[in-house]
């Protein structure tokens, strides 16, 4: 970095304030500039359709770094703000307030937002997303007030809502155009066996069938008319289709957003200047052989860190093994690698018992992935042997009694 304006930071979400956590940790002096829309503290949004959900945490808990980081680490963190234009030949940003800030390095950390859903309908009251604690605090409201709900999208947060609605005591919906939930990130042998788990929680679950509209009485929605013509009646809606990259501040700056902010292995655009990180950041990702956008703690968290170093004159590509995890009921499934690029997948241990793994390998014969349901330890160790490229068969693999830790260890 050659001026000193420092970094500034657009965004102050898991990515983000990593970034200003590591940029410290590597040794970085100069001015800091944190910037974020929302004007609470920061905080982490994974409880959000989970412990907060389940009022087991309040606000409080979820918050990412305590007031005390930001003064002991000079973090200038300007809550409210939100940046709204890039300079970047001049290298300024302007903000909402009417100020300016100038940067050496600016670093899009700008997460992304609840995909709108283009039917009939979805503009009626009671019909929610679930993205940030403004959306959870009134899902909670909800699930003391309503006797049902129809969840449109089977990804990981309708799925998980879900688990809580039904838990609570809503008639519970679920409505999923594809054939089978988690059907984007996960096996086959796992989604089939957490539609037969929602369904033991007492989900009502469709797959395989579109929304046609929201229906609504008075303003307000009243169910869902699905593509078939049946009707779901409901007190609420919630719509989790999926995640859309909030790229628009770096699209107007005429940077490469073909589907999220375009950087190289270095977290870099185009322009030498700017940087992205986080659910926002497409980059080429060295376990899933493409360019891709991952929405999870893991990647917003560990490419902060690698962009720290680059930051601080250490070059650093960004190499991280992915993983991932989802609470839904009394099932944890945590995940480790890119299911998506695995060919033959076996499964260790036994589904009946709710505590099992399934471990995918590629064409090459190499394991590539395992998903783990209430087995922290197959996926602690398939931390270790994905990246070591571990000599494991299928074979093995399925076999219980073949010991992985051991392989684990080298
Ligand atoms: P974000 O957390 O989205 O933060 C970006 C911030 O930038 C936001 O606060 C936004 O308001 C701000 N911003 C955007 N534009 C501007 C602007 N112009 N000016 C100023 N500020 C701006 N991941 C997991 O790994 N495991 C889980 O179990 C899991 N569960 C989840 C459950 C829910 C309900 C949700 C919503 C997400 C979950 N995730 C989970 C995903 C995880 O939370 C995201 O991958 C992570 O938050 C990404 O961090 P980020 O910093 O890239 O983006």
């Amino acid at each position: 970095m050659d001026r000193n304006n420092g970094v500034v930071i657009v965004g102050a979400g898991h990515a983000g304030v990593q970034l200003a956590a590591s940029l410290r940790e590597e040794g970085y002096a100069g001015a800091i500039t944190l910037l974020s829309d929302d004007p609470r503290a920061p905080y982490q949004r994974p409880p959000l359709s989970k412990a907060y959900m389940k009022r087991e945490a309040d606000a409080e808990a979820l918050i990412l770094r305590g007031p005390a980081f930001y003064e002991q680490k000079a973090v200038d963190l300007r809550r409210g703000v939100e940046a709204l234009a890039i300079d970047r030949a001049a290298r300024v940003v302007r903000l909402m307030t009417g100020d300016s800030v100038g940067y050496d390095a600016l670093v899009l950390a700008t997460g992304g937002q609840a995909r709108a859903f283009p039917v009939p309908g979805a503009d009626l009251a009671g019909v929610h997303a679930l993205r940030d604690m403004g959306d959870a605090e009134a899902l909670r409201h909800k699930l003391e007030t309503s006797k049902s709900v129809v969840v449109v999208g089977a990804g990981f947060i309708g799925l998980e809502f879900a688990a809580v609605a039904a838990k609570a005591g809503l008639k519970t919906s679920v409505v999923e155009v594809a054939p089978r939930v988690m059907g984007r990130a996960v096996s086959s042998t796992i989604s089939d066996f957490y539609a037969q788990a929602h369904r033991g929680f007492g989900v009502d679950l469709h797959l395989g069938v579109g929304v046609g509209a929201i229906k609504g009485k008075d303003g307000q929605a009243c169910g869902v008319r699905l593509a078939d013509g049946r009707v779901l009646p409901a007190d609420f809606v919630v719509v989790g289709i999926g995640v859309v990259a909030r790229d628009g501040l770096a699209k107007a700056a005429g940077l490469d957003c073909p589907n999220g902010v375009r950087v190289d292995a270095r977290l870099a655009t185009r322009d030498p200047h700017v940087f992205a990180i986080g659910d926002v950041a497409l980059h080429p990702n060295a376990f899933g052989h493409r360019e891709m956008r991952l929405e999870s703690v893991q990647n917003a968290t560990d490419q902060a860190r690698a962009l720290a170093r680059t930051l601080t004159g250490k070059p650093t590509d960004y190499m991280a093994l992915p993983w991932f995890w989802s609470d839904q009921g009394d099932l944890k499934l945590q995940m480790v690698g890119l299911a998506d690029t695995a060919s033959t997948f076996v499964t260790r241990g036994d589904p009946a018992t709710r505590a099992f793994s399934v471990l995918g390998f590629d064409a090459g014969g190499r394991l590539v992935s395992v998903e783990s349901v209430n087995k922290a330890a197959d996926h602690m160790i398939g931390r270790k042997l994905i990246p070591m490229q571990a000599k494991l068969t299928p074979a093995q693999a399925a076999d219980t009694s073949f010991d992985l830790k051991t392989l684990a260890r080298g």
